[in-house]
């Protein structure tokens, strides 16, 4: 079954960059499926719609659910920072304060790669961050705050 979800999520994918433009090859590339796949989901062929509902709900979690529970699905870090970036629709705006002290912790827990160290702060590029707020909850300094962008304000 957690196979069956994946295959929701790809398809949600799919179809979601396909509105956006993309062509087969460049959606094959992007998700690292072969592109007969790509195309029976385009046309809507062997595909389980009980999976795709479920899919569906998975990305409707909070953040930090959606991102958790499609890491557990996939076991693939990768593919979970993909299918993340693709289908997660709210925007986020992470803030690090003067008050980093550089220990790093919240690179290593970004599931997304979304943060690095740079001269010993940390910094988040906003593109990655889908919000789940775990480094957040890592930082010892209190130093990184994670707003929602509403309405293309913050
Ligand atoms: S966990 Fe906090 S203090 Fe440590 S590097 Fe990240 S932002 Fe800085
Ligand atoms: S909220 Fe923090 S841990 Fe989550 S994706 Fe954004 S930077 Fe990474």
């Amino acid at each position: 079954m957690p196979k069956h979800i994946v295959s929701g999520l790809n398809y949600l994918a799919t179809i979601k960059l396909r509105k956006e433009g993309y062509l087969q090859k460049e959606i094959s590339e992007i998700l690292g499926m072969d592109r007969s796949t790509v195309s029976h989901y385009i046309n809507g062929r062997n595909i389980s719609w009980n999976s795709i509902e479920i899919a569906e709900a998975i990305t409707n979690l909070c953040p930090k659910d959606f991102l958790k529970m499609t890491n557990m699905l996939t076991k693939d870090c990768e593919q979970t920072r993909v299918l993340i970036k693709i289908l997660m629709e709210r925007k986020f705006n992470p803030i690090v304060k003067d008050e980093c002290i550089g220990c790093g912790l919240c690179v290593d827990t970004c599931l997304m790669k979304a943060v690095k160290l740079n001269n010993l702060k940390a910094q988040i590029d906003p593109d990655w961050c889908c919000g789940c707020r775990m480094c957040e909850s890592s930082c010892p300094a209190a130093s990184i705050k994670i707003l929602e962008v509403k309405n293309g304000s913050k």
